[in-house]
């Protein structure tokens, strides 16, 4: 078995025995990657906290080529984000990072754009402040929608390709994109937007992460936004409404009453 190296961020860990844990990884290198830490629940465990969720590490881990689960050599943290984990609403929206990332990504499936997107939102969500977690939450999910290839068409109808003649206002939830005012009697599953919810989706699928907090929303806008993007997971996967970052970020919501 080859022993690899990579940079890599733990999304999950939980017990596989008494004295090991299996760790889900999203590495720079090999994509979405499960394997053993023996040894990782014992009390002078030789990972340390290098293995908990949330953690940026630098890993070395026998490979098994056969898709089963590798094995951990050694681990040292790079990373642990300690400001994300200090409050629970900014632990919750740095957990639905890590979930969405399992969720969208296959083991094995190489490429590193997972991994920048997720290292890139973890880095700006540590120094920034609550109020713009949401904003960087979508410019996140519109980056891993196209990492898991479907990101939403806003600037051509969907169904046609054609330019729409003024701005669109109905939104495919089947086909991911906007439709133009010949073709959205044919949808069922269009959805009815506000012109500045899809300029607005626009300007986040092409702006910087660096820039994502200066963005000002409208509390109309911000509930649209957040409806419509619920909406396209939930036409895409069943799974979603599982997800338990994101119930307790519901809660928080609820009980904010926002
Ligand atoms: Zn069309």
């Amino acid at each position: 078995m080859p022993i690899l190296k990579t940079e890599a961020i733990v999304l999950r860990s939980y017990k596989w025995s008494e004295t090991s844990n299996i760790v889900t990884l999203c590495s720079r290198d090999f994509g979405k990657l499960r394997a053993v830490a023996k040894g990782a629940r014992r009390s002078n465990s030789r990972f340390d906290n290098c293995l908990n969720p949330i953690t940026q590490s630098q890993i070395l881990f026998y490979s098994r080529n056969s898709g089963g689960l590798h094995t951990l050599k050694e681990a040292s943290s790079i990373n642990y984000f300690p400001n994300l984990k200090q409050e629970l609403e900014k632990l919750a929206y740095a957990s639905a990072l890590c979930e969405l990332t399992e969720y969208l990504t296959a083991d094995g499936q190489t490429g590193s754009s997972a991994y920048y997107a997720l290292y890139q939102t973890l880095n700006k969500m540590e120094d920034s402040p609550v109020e713009d977690f949401k904003k960087l939450l979508w410019h996140f999910e519109l980056r891993m929608f196209a990492v898991a290839g479907y990101c939403p068409q806003l600037c051509e109808c969907v169904c046609c390709g054609g330019s729409p003649e003024s701005l669109p206002v109905s939104f495919s939830l089947a086909r991911g994109g906007i439709l133009c005012e010949k073709c959205e009697q044919k949808d069922a599953a269009r959805r009815q937007v506000h012109p500045d919810t899809v300029k607005f989706l626009r300007m986040l699928q092409n702006i910087e992460i660096e820039k994502v907090g200066n963005i000002q929303i409208s509390p109309s806008l911000e509930r649209e936004i957040k409806a419509l993007l619920e909406a396209f997971w939930r036409y895409h996967t069943e799974e979603y409404r599982k997800l338990k970052s994101l119930q307790v970020l519901r809660q928080i919501s609820r009980n904010a009453g926002t």
